[in-house]
């Protein structure tokens, strides 16, 4: 049996999660995952579950750290063990993030990951490596090519080294940072953003052309700040459809996101669109107008979506470059995993999408 943590480092730990989980440059919905390990449990956020809600309810599940840790060094962990690792004392009905074995990994008390726009604009270019290098200078940091999240991406990092340093770039998805206090850690979070960019300025969230016929397409104009943009500002439209950038764009929107001609049979194509299953078409962009959601996304496709808007203008705000995509195959083996379907129905829902 395994007591909750009754103690200030856990207050803090619920506190600091709670506000990066509130920060939309840092996490997108149910993104991002935090850790805190106490007397032999790795208590991670629980699959589905928002960051942002850490201390609204118990989102925390403890897991038996030195079975997972052995799993993790032996080299043949395999998904489906890490939930049968679960140790009771954790909220029920919750499972423990599929990104919990790189939280074992890493040897400090406390690991923050977050999907940090300002990370991920410079974590998606082909020349990634040799721009973190001149900008984390004097920083103790390891860079991370992609592999899918999960126990593969834990086994690159441990074979790459990456438990030595404090903070690791996840190749097309994010940013790990650890230290022996949430404090520590979150401060090296502010400070790889500040060297990468910073936050973008907000931009209007206000579709300012109107479509007309949209009732009963299943679909509603975007409230996102800048989700208009993608296809109002001509470098913006210019990478828009192609969202295969990091492992939860694909996740929420699907492969691509459809840049649709305006016209009087736009409804219609709508309706279409909508009829093809989940996450598919989640988002959808028409020239000229803005970006629309379908009605019926997982609950933080507005979220994703506005963390989009930002990763592709800091992208700009640096200058640009190369971009690399993930390949088909990339994409397919993320929208068909079995753990993503388990996030995914956890997430399900989406009435405050449509509002
Ligand atoms: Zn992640």
């Amino acid at each position: 049996m395994v007591a909750l943590p009754n103690d200030p480092l856990w207050q803090e730990f619920l506190a600091a999660s709670a506000r990066i989980g509130g920060d939309i440059g840092l996490v997108q919905g149910a993104g991002g995952n935090t850790s805190l390990k106490q007397d032999g449990a790795l208590w991670i956020k629980a699959s589905g579950t928002w960051l942002a809600e850490a201390e609204a309810r118990p989102i925390m599940v403890p897991l038996d750290l030195p079975a997972l840790r052995a799993r993790v060094m032996a080299g043949d962990l395999v998904e489906a063990e890490v939930a049968g690792m679960t140790l009771p004392g954790g909220p029920a009905g919750l499972r423990a993030s599929v990104e919990a074995p790189f939280h074992a990994l890493i040897p400090a008390r406390c690991v923050m990951h977050v999907h940090c726009t300002d990370t991920i604009a410079m974590a998606i270019r082909e020349d990634a490596e040799a721009q973190l290098r001149k900008r984390l200078q004097g920083l103790n940091w390891h860079w991370q090519p992609y592999v899918k999240p999960g126990v593969p991406l834990t086994n690159a990092m441990r074979d790459g080294g990456a438990a030595g340093a404090d903070i690791v770039i996840l190749g097309n998805h994010g940013l790990i940072a650890s230290a022996d206090t949430p404090a520590g850690a979150r401060a090296l979070l502010t400070e790889v953003r500040a060297r990468l960019g910073g936050p973008v300025a907000a931009t209007s969230s206000v579709m300012v052309a109107p479509l007309q016929g949209l009732s009963s397409t299943g679909y509603v104009p975007a409230t996102v700040p800048g989700g208009h943009d993608l296809v109002l500002d001509p470098d913006l439209r210019a990478l828009a459809g192609n969202c295969a950038i990091a492992p939860d764009f694909v996740v929420f929107f699907g492969p691509n996101i459809p840049i649709l001609t305006p016209g009087p049979d736009l409804p219609a194509r709508l309706s279409a669109l909508a009829a093809q299953p989940l996450p598919r078409h989640a988002v959808v962009l028409v020239e000229g107008h803005g970006a629309l959601i379908r009605a019926n996304a997982m609950r933080g496709t507005a979220e994703l979506l506005a963390g989009y808007v930002q990763v592709l203008k800091r992208h700009l705000a640096n200058g640009g470059g190369a971009i690399r995509h993930f390949t088909p195959a990339e994409s397919a083996e993320l929208l068909n995993w079995d753990a993503e379907k388990y996030r995914q129905a956890m997430n399900s829902g989406g009435a405050d999408v449509a509002s």
